[in-house]
């Protein structure tokens, strides 16, 4: 299976993810890092021992992740793409295909472009492995063949089940804060545009709530803040017990990582879609 070959060359080539986790993963099994960090020197893998002699380092990816998986769970939802187009997009790449698809356009276009191509992959397969994203098999009339393109994973479904869920909550409380402030129209107050950005960050303190665009202190006061907080800090610990699940580092060879600039085809103009 040529994607399988494909895995072997990553495997190889692969500097930074501990070869025992790399290998035991492909199995279904998670290894933490750490035991073989702390196996004698003589049996550490090679990777580690990269990591141990501080000629790699981690690097905090999940802003970067949020982001990639915010557009790509709408993007996979509609369109076919498999996992190697998926990583020439954040790449960056203006090759054939992608001007074809309008896919130079897309929010999260080139948005890793500072990294590997090798190592975009690696990402998206730990995405994968991890169950934000997940491969789907699709057999192709004339000629048959077997097509294999990524999809939003289980725990998206999970994530969105979640905040949909917090929604209602949210409804039924504004609701019954409307009746007994014989109030009507208590949308004027709590907006839809409020709601989404409550649903976004979720806060859990009374400071962060209070930073929600129009959301006062007398809002706070007169129409039970605390209930509010209530919810978001429910849905806040299921939404992190979900994200944390599973939870891998990414680790990247130190040296390779200087920004390039001028280095994407400027003869293509690109712009952004915002609505994502
Ligand atoms: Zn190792």
């Amino acid at each position: 299976h040529v994607d399988n070959i494909h895995r072997m060359a990553q495997y190889c080539d692969n500097k930074t993810d501990c070869r025992r986790t790399q290998i035991l993963e492909y199995f279904g099994e998670i290894f933490d890092r750490v035991k073989c960090i702390r196996s004698n020197m003589n049996t550490i893998c090679d990777n580690c021992k990269l990591l141990e002699t501080k000629k790699s380092k981690s690097i905090d990816m999940t802003e970067k992740i949020k982001l990639i998986c915010n557009s790509i769970k709408i993007v996979c939802s509609r369109e076919d793409l498999t996992l190697l187009h998926l990583a020439d997009i954040l790449k960056g790449s203006f090759n054939s295909k992608i001007i074809e698809k309008n896919h130079h356009i897309l929010e999260f276009h080139s948005k890793m472009d500072e990294f590997k191509k090798c190592d975009i992959e690696r990402l998206i397969r730990k995405l994968i492995f991890l169950g934000f994203l997940k491969e789907e098999l699709k057999v192709i009339k004339n000629p048959d063949t077997v097509a294999c393109y990524v999809r939003p994973g289980p725990k998206i479904s999970q994530l969105n089940s979640i905040l949909n869920k917090c929604k209602s909550d949210l409804r039924r409380l504004i609701k019954s804060l409307g009746v007994e402030h014989k109030i009507d129209n208590f949308n004027l107050i709590f907006t839809r545009k409020m709601i989404l950005e409550m649903l976004s960050q979720l806060p859990t303190d009374k400071e962060t709530l209070l930073g929600i665009t129009g959301y006062t202190e007398a809002i706070f006061n007169n129409y039970k803040g605390n209930d509010f907080l209530k919810i978001f800090q429910h849905y806040s610990n299921l939404k992190a017990s979900i994200e944390t699940k599973n939870e891998a580092s990414f680790n990247v060879h130190k040296s390779k990582y200087k920004r390039k600039t001028g280095s994407n085809d400027q003869s293509v103009k690109k712009s952004k879609i915002k609505s994502f």
